[in-house]
């Protein structure tokens, strides 16, 4: 079984539609770690195409929030705006779809498949330092996180958390005696300085992590931010990744 690692589309249809293209025939099974929603203008596509094909999905904070679960208040005022123009725009199919999202950690196929960390769902995990205790909760030496919208990973190596490095071809040949906490980065607003599109294809029994990045059609992913009324600044960040 091959697996489409996905992350924090952000109801940016281009951005998923380009990543399905270019990873078609790779995988079985899609998996989701969270953020279906909120950012970007085509929260129903999305969530339409994920309730269709994806075998599991864990909430993240932007779900909670567009769908009424948490307090905006702890939201910074574009990220308000956003799941406010959100909540409203959802089908109420769709709202209760994504309301009932699980909270991660799940177990997939000897993996498990998270939004922030094991001990907290929104927890930004983005340093070896803030990797290395969360490597002790992990119930699979695989784990699979989002949230940052950083395509990377860390690796737990001689009893220390250390920074994944991504070769050039993307490909990672995961070593039996080390743990690996792993993420696909972001499909519909990558902050990593790439505005590519990004995933991951996983194929457990070969022990193989494939990292790719895929463009887009990021003006038409933009001009419907502009033409939705949503803060100008998402539409701006996505042409540069950040
Ligand atoms: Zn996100």
């Amino acid at each position: 079984m091959r697996y489409l690692i996905l992350s924090d589309i952000h109801a940016n249809w281009e951005g998923l539609a380009a990543v399905l293209e270019s990873a078609a025939g790779l995988y079985d099974r899609i998996v989701c770690c969270g953020d279906l929603i909120g950012y970007g203008a085509d929260p129903n596509p999305v969530v339409d195409w994920t309730r269709a094909n994806i075998a599991m999905v864990v909430r993240g904070n932007h779900d909670r929030a567009c769908t009424g679960l948490d307090d905006l208040e702890w939201f910074n005022p574009v990220a308000r705006a956003a799941a406010t123009w959100t909540l409203q725009a959802l089908g109420p199919e769709n709202a209760d779809y994504v309301r009932a999202l699980p909270k991660g950690p799940l177990m997939a196929g000897g993996f498990a498949l998270m939004h922030g960390s094991p001990m907290d769902e929104d927890q930004y995990v983005v340093e070896a330092r803030d990797a290395a205790p969360v490597f002790s909760y992990l119930e699979a030496p695989v784990a699979f996180f989002g949230h940052t919208h950083l395509q990377g990973g860390f690796v737990w190596i001689r009893q220390r958390a250390r920074l994944l490095r991504i070769p050039a071809d993307g490909l990672v040949e995961l070593d039996p005696e080390c743990a690996y906490l792993l993420n696909p980065g972001s499909v519909g607003q990558p902050r990593d300085g790439d505005p590519r599109a990004a995933y991951i294809v996983y194929n457990p029994e070969e022990r193989i992590v494939q990292f790719h990045r895929v463009p887009y059609d990021v003006a038409t992913a933009q001009n419907k931010i502009r033409r939705a009324g949503l803060p100008q600044v998402l539409a701006d960040r996505l042409a540069v990744g950040r």
